[in-house]
């Protein structure tokens, strides 16, 4: 029912319901959210394959799938009779069962590409995970900033597939012209028009690995994998914090995969109306748990109240 659900961000219409889902009531939910089991999504080979009958908008010299048209493949179906246009009046409708917000770029991604460059923040050489990345405009940022490996995560494997991977693939197709100038692209690609580009560049994505799944989950997957895994210089996080069900999955999870000298940059609104989480509780929440120290390094107040916090290890240099 729709007092069941819960919203990250009630004051805006188009707002996902989130944590929730849609054939279930909210313990049920919370159940299965427990158990979400972690996946990595492999890159298809046939890169034209993943950006097929996509539609690319750009914000900020990136471009990202343009959900309004977003196609998504029938279970089973392979062939262009299966695919089936989907209208996305509400979001959550594209996902079966519990949904977590990510087919939509949260306002606190745009705070935190600010910040890096506001804060000169050095991708260089690093290790980067974009955690709940949802579109995955942040580690695309890390990307381009040079980053040694970036890898995405997000709740929903629907996302991962449909928006994360073909957003990072159409990135890297324009990575040779992004150091000309940006400004002259068109609003608006066509497959057809990209499908040609989408050759011989592979490379980023020989930087990134893609996973699904409840962040416990993700955080065992990589742990204990027979991949050689090393733990991140840099975690990016934004619009993670709105339900405080989720404060000791996540703490545990920035605890076990960042690197001991590695630094989070953690973007939220301070308070999330109707879920109950909010920046305040979970530094608090971060104090109690004596791991980590964290920093506020910026608030930013047009709209709802918004911040910035950096966190690292408590004995960290
Ligand atoms: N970071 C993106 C942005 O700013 O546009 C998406 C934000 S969306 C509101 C929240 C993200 O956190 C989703 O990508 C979701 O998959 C992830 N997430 C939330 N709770 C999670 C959980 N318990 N386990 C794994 N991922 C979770």
């Amino acid at each position: 029912t729709e007092k069941s659900r819960k919203t990250a961000d009630p004051a805006a219409d188009s707002s996902p319901k989130l944590g929730t889902d849609k054939h279930q009531n909210e313990t049920t939910s919370k159940k299965k959210l427990c158990v979400k089991a972690a996946k990595e999504h492999s890159i298809p080979e046939d890169l034209n394959k993943v950006l097929e009958n996509k539609v690319m908008e750009t914000v900020l010299d990136l471009s990202y799938v343009k959900l309004s048209v977003l196609e998504i493949m029938c279970s089973g179906d392979t062939d262009r009779e299966g695919i089936v246009s989907k209208s996305v009046s509400s979001h959550s409708d594209l996902i079966p069962g519990v949904y977590e917000g990510g087919l939509k770029i949260w306002e606190c991604t745009f705070d935190l590409m600010e910040y890096f460059s506001e804060a000169e923040i050095e991708f260089t050489n690093k290790t980067v995970l974009d955690l709940g990345c949802g579109a995955g405009l942040l580690g695309i940022v890390a990307l381009r900033g040079k980053a040694d490996r970036v890898h995405f995560q997000d709740y929903n494997s629907t996302v991962i597939d449909e928006i994360t991977l073909p957003n990072v693939v159409a990135n890297c197709i324009n990575e040779g012209r992004r150091m000309g100038s940006g400004k002259d692209r068109k609003a608006s690609k066509t497959p057809s028009k990209r499908a040609r580009k989408a050759e011989g560049s592979p490379n980023v994505l020989n930087r990134c690995r893609f996973f699904s799944g409840e962040w416990s989950q993700v955080s065992q997957l990589l742990l204990s994998s027979n991949k050689p895994f090393s733990k991140y210089d840099i975690i990016l996080t934004s619009e993670t914090i709105y339900n405080p069900d989720y404060y000791s999955a996540l703490h545990d999870t920035l605890a076990e995969l960042l690197d001991k000298n590695g630094c989070v940059y953690l973007a939220s609104k301070v308070h999330y109306f109707g879920v109950g989480g909010g920046i305040y509780l979970f530094e608090k929440f971060i104090e109690k748990k004596n791991v980590f120290r964290t920093n506020m390094v910026k608030t930013i107040n047009q709209g709802l109240q918004r911040c910035i916090m950096e966190i690292a290890f408590k004995d960290s240099c």
